[in-house]
């Protein structure tokens, strides 16, 4: 019998693992409009939670996310 806490630990794990991550492609996909949320004065952290969880841990991602960015912005 599983307790309340472990039950709570397994699902994190479940999630973490399969449902709340994206990969690297499925990242690059969305990045295109996760970046023109991000020019159009949203936060797109809040509105695409999974890139910008992508992008909070992988500093590739994260390096192209701000070369379009900067490619958005014209600078
Ligand atoms: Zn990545």
């Amino acid at each position: 019998m599983l307790k309340r806490g472990d039950v709570i630990k397994l699902v994190r794990v479940v999630a973490e693992t399969h449902e709340i991550e994206i990969g690297c492609d499925e990242c690059f996909e969305r990045l295109d409009s996760f970046a023109e949320t991000e020019i159009s004065g949203v936060n797109a952290s809040v509105a695409m939670p999974l890139v910008g969880d992508h992008l909070d841990k992988c500093a590739d991602c994260r390096s192209k996310f701000e070369a379009l960015l900067r490619v958005l912005r014209g600078t």
